[in-house]
């Protein structure tokens, strides 16, 4: 299709072409999903069993899962004085504000730590069922004993950084021979990190897209390798979408309803879309009509706002619009989205909003002086969905779903992806009202 047709029929890519802040209202949310899906809620079901399997297992290579039993989770936490200050500045809707802070999760310190450490699992599982490492009913924590037998295959991925992180940090925990191929919006800090952790890195001038051809063509050429594909991967939004049934047991201990008279937006950062749309799958399924899931992005790599406003997916990609993709949300700075992501997403996610650069700054400081959480850039992103709830745009969209009634009951879970492992240093820095990045997009 011509860009020129594109913007004719799809007003909103024209402003999005341009690097302006929008917001995308699904019209098709909350039809029916298409016939013959690839994923099904019984496999998200089977994820979370396994990830059960492997906790004796994790709570004795990641010391700080131990406590949860070898559980990566992370709180849920109510955030009344961020409430406050963005409700003063007009950025927050009715309703309360609560943080799903998985810029504190364990083992990897991202939202990655879902889906990564769930596929390398996956992946480990398989391999020592074959070969009879493991048995069925056997206790995984067994496996800590198997490094030389896993240290025979090779496990590849291509990354920005944060999903590098998480299949680094497993696959060397493992004992696998672990290859990272990095793009050029990768922090040196994630790479001095894996290679310290005994991973080796391989570094590329080209975005994210040229680091994954990189890694799947390197995997292809070795029979003993297994290629994480971001762009493709059942594993990964498997193990993002576990979250949903965990959040909801979260919620009913907080006493947080979500029904018919309690609506619950959410609101989460996206790259791919593995990891915010296999969030979103899980909550659909666990809350229906109820929950209104968000994806934010930056401006210049709105990945899944161009393929679900186009309705193109895969086919499309933020450089089609004229965008750059460069962004310092380096988790989100992805142009193509999923494949596999974009059709479950086009009956379920309520849209996506998009957000400069600099409001991720603005948002992190302002989140660490009034509640002490620290997060990385792109885990701010989240925070525009709050905004533009509160906007006059969000407020009609409201005013449609027949929801401005009820805003006074509703709950915004603004999921914050990323922050742990960002050394004090370089927190420091971004924390300091005097630095601004060179390049703020
Ligand atoms: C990867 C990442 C995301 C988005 O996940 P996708 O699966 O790429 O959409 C969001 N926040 C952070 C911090 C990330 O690392």
């Amino acid at each position: 299709m011509e860009l020129s047709d594109l913007f004719a029929r799809f007003p909103v890519l024209r402003r999005a072409a341009q690097a302006e802040e929008v917001l995308w209202p699904n019209p098709r949310c909350g039809q029916p999903p298409a016939k013959g899906e690839e994923v099904s809620p019984g496999e998200i079901a089977d994820a979370a069993a396994r990830l059960e399997r492997f906790a004796p297992y994790l709570a004795q290579v990641f010391p700080d899962t131990a406590e949860d039993g070898g559980i990566i989770e992370s709180p849920l936490k109510p955030a009344p004085v961020m409430e406050a200050s963005l409700r003063a500045r007009g950025e927050m809707p009715a309703g309360r504000l609560l943080l799903k802070l998985d810029s504190e999760l364990a083992a990897a310190g991202s939202v990655k730590a879902r889906g990564g450490i769930y596929e390398v699992l996956c992946h480990a599982e398989a391999l020592a069922l074959e070969h009879g490492v493991l048995r069925p009913g056997d206790c995984y924590g067994k496996l800590t004993k198997a490094r030389d037998f896993f240290a025979r295959y090779t496990v590849q991925v291509g990354s920005t950084g944060n999903l590098g992180l998480s299949i680094g940090v497993m696959g060397a925990a493992l004992g696998f021979h672990t290859v990272v191929h990095m793009s050029a919006d990768a922090r040196q800090w994630k790479k001095d990190l894996l290679r310290q952790k005994g991973v080796e890195v391989r570094e590329y001038a080209g975005d994210y897209a040229a680091a994954v051809a990189a890694g799947r063509a390197a995997s292809r050429q070795d029979p003993m390798s297994y290629f994480v594909d971001d762009e493709h991967s059942k594993n990964l939004f498997l193990g993002y979408a576990v979250a949903a049934s965990r959040l909801r047991r979260q919620l009913e201990r907080q006493g947080v309803a979500v029904d018919r008279e309690h609506p619950l937006f959410v609101t989460i950062p996206c790259g791919v879309g593995g990891a915010p749309g296999g969030v979103t799958y899980g909550l659909k399924a666990a809350f229906g009509p109820f929950v209104h899931c968000f994806f934010a992005e930056p401006v210049q790599a709105p990945a899944m706002l161009a393929g679900l406003a186009s309705g193109l997916g895969e086919k499309i990609s933020a450089g089609d619009l004229g965008l750059s993709g460069r962004t310092q949300a380096d988790g989100l700075a992805v142009g193509r989205p999923s494949g596999l992501v974009c059709p479950l997403m086009e009956t379920r996610a309520s849209g996506v909003v998009t957000l400069r650069d600099r409001r991720l700054y603005d948002y992190l400081r302002l989140l660490y002086r009034t509640e002490g959480v620290f997060v990385e850039p792109s885990a701010a992103a989240g925070f525009a969905g709050p905004a533009v709830l509160a906007s006059e745009e969000g407020r009609a969209l409201l005013a449609r779903l027949g929801l401005e009634g009820k805003m006074e009951q509703a709950a915004h879970i603004v999921w914050t992806t990323g922050g742990r492992l960002v050394p004090g240093e370089i927190r420091r820095e971004i924390l300091g009202e005097t630095f601004s990045p060179e390049h703020v997009f």
